[in-house]
């Protein structure tokens, strides 16, 4: 007699009705259902063949299926997408063997796992399955944090070896050495650290990598294919523009499109090895100082966004650090220029005020000796040098009152209205005696009127500096000295045809204490032109100068005639 399998649907193969609950049969096909009823695991009971004969309610509400829907179909075509090649494998040989088979089975499409085991019994398989998805998402989060604090825990350990080799020194580029070897291989198979270079090029600076000839690939490649500051990608980006660059993946085919006008510069940047890379920009006081890239060039390792956030974490400190030395070596460097500038100003005081003390001795001796009739004229030529040596001294300290005045800020305009033709035709007189010692002859061109609102004391010191060099370096040959104005500026420009100046040395030249020419053959404390520059900073115009060695020098004032509002 055929028996009722399910207390609620009809047996498929049978074709009997539903049976109430109370009626449920405790034993089906041989199989003691009662027990499996009560099981909270998943069960199903098979023909040798895969059939379902039974299923329990654990399974129906695992699945959401009926039994319905399971009695007397094949097992794995109601689960296709759970139960696939592998399963039936094993079912098949449990089938056959009777060897029990404990396994676990994950369903990626739908993100849940499964603990089965596979038994046979009267010619039976029995199917047991449980759910382990919560267990195993829970393990997941457990081991992603982890993983987490792991990474945290190396980024921290990293983070301190770095912050101390950043502290070992102050010189920059072996700080930034021994951080590149620090990186490889923690952070990276390569680390590199560019700055920005002249005419719009990249410098490396320093650089690390796992494999010693990855230096001279690199090294050779870039020395091909220069980085440059307007690339519209990678390192000069990153330079030029603040902003970390990140590629978890270089995609080869990317790649391939990107250079498939050039196969040699494809061929050589596939020879690299990069996989990914990231790329910080080193900023410190708003202002980019460089970048820390880090290479990956291991197949299996990629970088994160934990990676990225470490790197920053990095250039953050290395840039700190490298401000460090700066100012130290700013520092220095400023000691040593007050140093330099306390034996200049000492001697440049010392020269007139020599001959000043002799000359006045001289005088002093002829005035006593009156029988001795010194003639006129050496009595003049003496006064007229002692006259020539004083100035130099008030012309010397007024210098040195200028640069503590400005450089505490107390540089102030007394501005009113006034010709600057009209003021050069007056200053030149005032040179003629420095002129002619010098075998000098100045052309003046200044037709005039070039009015505007200026302070007449400070344009007359800048005429004094710019002509008093046009003299010392220009000795021998003439000088030009022009004024004109359009509708909103004027102009006046000292031209000499004197020693020149290096194009290295013109950026140089306005800085304090700087002064180029030979200390031995020329004097001066270096300050001229610092003060002219301030005097045009604050009526608000600007300085040119241009020079070569030996062709001669020419400075070009440009003034606003009237104050900006
Ligand atoms: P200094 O008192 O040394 O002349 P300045 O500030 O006036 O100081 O000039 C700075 C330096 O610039 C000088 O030491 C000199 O090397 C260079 N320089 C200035 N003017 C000229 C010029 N007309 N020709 C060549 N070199 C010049």
């Amino acid at each position: 007699m055929a028996r009722t399998l399910t207390n609620s649907v009809e047996h498929p193969l049978t074709g009997q009705g539903p049976a109430s609950a109370d009626s449920r049969e405790p034993d089906v096909a041989g199989i003691d259902t009662v027990l499996l009823d009560q099981l909270p695991e998943s069960v199903a009971v098979c023909s040798a063949d895969a059939v379902c004969l039974y299923v329990n309610p654990a399974m129906e509400r695992a699945f959401g299926r009926s039994r319905l829907d399971q009695l007397g179909r094949v097992l794995w075509e109601l689960y296709p997408d759970m139960l696939g090649a592998t399963f039936q494998e094993r079912f098949r040989r449990v089938a056959a063997t009777g060897v029990a088979e404990e396994f676990e089975c994950h369903v990626a499409q739908r993100e849940r796992w499964f603990v089965k085991r596979l038994l046979r019994g009267h010619g039976r398989v029995y199917v047991f399955s449980r759910e382990i998805t919560a267990e195993k998402k829970q393990e997941a989060t457990l081991r992603g944090l982890y993983d987490e604090t792991r990474r945290a825990q190396r980024h921290a350990a990293f983070l301190a070896q770095a912050s101390e080799v950043l502290a070992s020194s102050l010189e920059q580029e072996q700080i930034l050495q021994r951080m590149a070897h620090l990186a490889v291989p923690t952070l990276a198979d390569g680390c590199c650290v560019d700055i920005p270079g002249p005419d719009g090029q990249v410098r490396r600076i320093a650089m690390a990598c796992v494999r010693p000839d990855q230096v001279e690939l690199t090294q050779a490649f870039h020395a091909r294919y220069p980085l440059r500051m307007d690339d519209a990608g990678g390192i000069g980006r990153v330079l030029r523009v603040g902003v970390t660059e990140f590629v978890p993946e270089l995609q080869p085919a990317l790649l391939e499109q990107a250079l498939a006008g050039d196969p040699e510069r494809l061929q050589a940047t596939l020879a690299l090895g990069v996989k990914s890379y990231i790329s910080v920009p080193l900023i410190s006081r708003g202002r980019v100082l460089g970048a820390l890239t880090l290479v990956n060039t291991d197949a299996v390792r990629r970088y994160t966004q934990a990676d990225v956030r470490l790197a920053e974490d990095l250039a953050r400190r290395a840039a700190a650090s490298l401000d460090n030395g700066r100012l130290y070596m700013e520092a220095q460097d400023a000691v040593r220029a007050r140093d330099t500038f306390l034996s200049v100003a000492s001697h440049e005081l010392n020269t007139p005020l020599t001959s000043l003390t002799l000359n006045v001795q001289a005088l002093r001796r002829d005035l006593e000796s009156r029988s001795a009739a010194t003639p006129p004229e050496a009595l003049g030529a003496k006064v007229v040098a002692v006259q020539r040596q004083l100035s130099r001294l008030s012309s010397l300290v007024r210098e040195l009152l200028d640069v503590s005045r400005i450089t505490a800020g107390r540089l102030r305009l007394e501005r009113e209205e006034l010709d600057l033709a009209a003021l050069a035709r007056e200053m030149v007189p005032r040179f003629s005696e420095d002129l002619s010692r010098a075998g000098c002859e100045l052309r003046l061109d200044a037709p005039g009127p070039a009015t505007g609102s200026w302070d007449r004391l400070r344009l007359e010191q800048v005429f004094q500096n710019l002509l008093s060099n046009a003299i010392k370096y220009g000795r021998g040959r003439p000088i030009e000295l022009r004024v004109g104005a359009d509708a909103e500026r004027a102009w006046l420009v000292v031209r000499d045809e004197g020693v020149g100046i290096p194009p290295e040395g013109q950026a140089r030249l306005f800085q304090r204490f700087e002064r180029l020419a030979s200390e031995r053959h020329y004097g001066g404390l270096g300050l001229g032109l610092w003060i002219v520059k301030q005097i045009v900073d604050a009526l608000e115009g600007r300085i040119l100068v241009e020079s070569a060695p030996g062709r001669g020098s020419t400075f070009t004032v440009e003034l606003p005639r009237q104050k900006a509002r």
